[in-house]
């Protein structure tokens, strides 16, 4: 076996998994090869420990079309591991890859080491009450979702090889005729620093100008709970966190008014430090908090609003 892999559609990730890549090459003593689509990133990927780089160019606009590509280069390298990034898109196209190659796929893993002769990997369960921990043959297909890893220091010093792959055949049977960009309303709350998170305690739209106050002079953006955005459309569906929303790693998180079900905390788990208001006492979200208020936010957030104003 030889070579660990990484492919991302998303250069950003590509450069997190980098990371995951590091520590494989350290117990595995294999190089590090890295799969783009971008054309002006290959320095940075080697200053970020990529050993070689091979960039795909091709006129599909559709990522999955590269899979087979990406396949026959997994094969040839008859490399040991491939990482990609675990968005929407990543998962279909290791799907694939990892059919066409007939190789073991774990999905979502939110860690990987050497463990044996094995690639081990961990991953959330039952809405992040549990901890599964898996193993799998070499060689193996894994995706990991954006910002698991940090991203590592880059050192200019590093050589690598970087090759250019022209692609020219891929499968037909789908065709991408329009590409509409999702407008996104307001910032992107995955990267935010501090997050006032409103629930279903708020009884009307109007309302929302309660955690708007308090985000403001925190320097906060607002984010919620799924109901709020998918039952109430009170506020964009990007904003609200959870199991199938956002996944959030702010300095702090401020819930008001959101019991803490699983399917939310799974989203918040990794914030620095968690403040939960809530009108009761034995809400769940008590037991995910650093500091807990029970109290009406109707008269809590005002209060605070006015305490951090002075
Ligand atoms: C498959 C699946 C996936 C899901 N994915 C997600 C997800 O990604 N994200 C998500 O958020 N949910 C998700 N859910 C829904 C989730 O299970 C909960 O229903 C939801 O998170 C609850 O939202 P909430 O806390 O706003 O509302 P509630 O559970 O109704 O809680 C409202 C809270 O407000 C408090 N309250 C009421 N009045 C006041 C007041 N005046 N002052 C202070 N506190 C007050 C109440 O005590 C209560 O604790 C999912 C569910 C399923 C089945």
């Amino acid at each position: 076996m030889h070579g660990i892999w990484i492919y991302s559609e998303d250069i950003s990730n590509t450069r997190q998994l980098l990371t995951a890549g590091r520590h494989l090459r350290e117990s595995l003593n294999q190089p590090i090869g890295v799969i783009t689509r971008d054309t002006d990133a290959q320095s940075s990927l080697v200053a970020l420990g990529a050993d070689q780089v091979i960039v795909l160019k091709g006129e599909s606009s559709w990522p999955e079309s590269y899979a087979d590509e990406i396949a026959r280069i997994f094969e040839q390298d008859k490399a040991s591991v491939l990482i990609v990034s675990g968005t929407l898109r990543g998962k279909d196209l290791a799907a694939k890859v990892a059919a066409s190659l007939d190789v073991g796929l774990v999905t979502d893993a939110q860690s990987i080491k050497v463990s044996d002769c094995f690639i081990e990997t961990t991953r959330l369960m039952y809405g992040g009450l549990a901890v599964c921990t898996e193993q799998v043959q070499f060689p193996a297909i894994v995706t990991i979702p954006p910002r698991s890893y940090e991203e590592p220091q880059p050192d200019e010093s590093r050589q690598g090889n970087v090759t250019v792959l022209n692609v020219s055949e891929w499968d037909t049977r789908v065709t991408v005729n329009e590409v509409c960009p999702i407008v996104c309303q307001g910032v992107d709350i995955s990267t935010a620093r501090r997050i006032v998170c409103v629930g279903r305690g708020i009884e009307k739209q109007e309302d929302l100008t309660i955690p708007e106050g308090l985000a403001k002079v925190l320097g906060a953006e607002v984010a919620c709970t799924r109901g709020i955005a998918e039952d109430y459309h009170w506020l964009p569906e990007e904003r609200y966190i959870g199991i199938s929303g956002q996944k959030v790693k702010p300095e702090l998180y401020i819930a008001m008014g959101v019991s803490g079900q699983v399917q939310h905390l799974a989203g918040i788990r990794e914030s620095k430090v968690i403040v939960a208001i809530d009108t009761n006492e034995k809400a769940p979200i008590f037991e995910a908090a650093d500091y807990g208020i029970v109290g009406n936010l109707y008269e809590v957030v005002p209060l605070l609003i006015e305490k951090l104003q002075k």
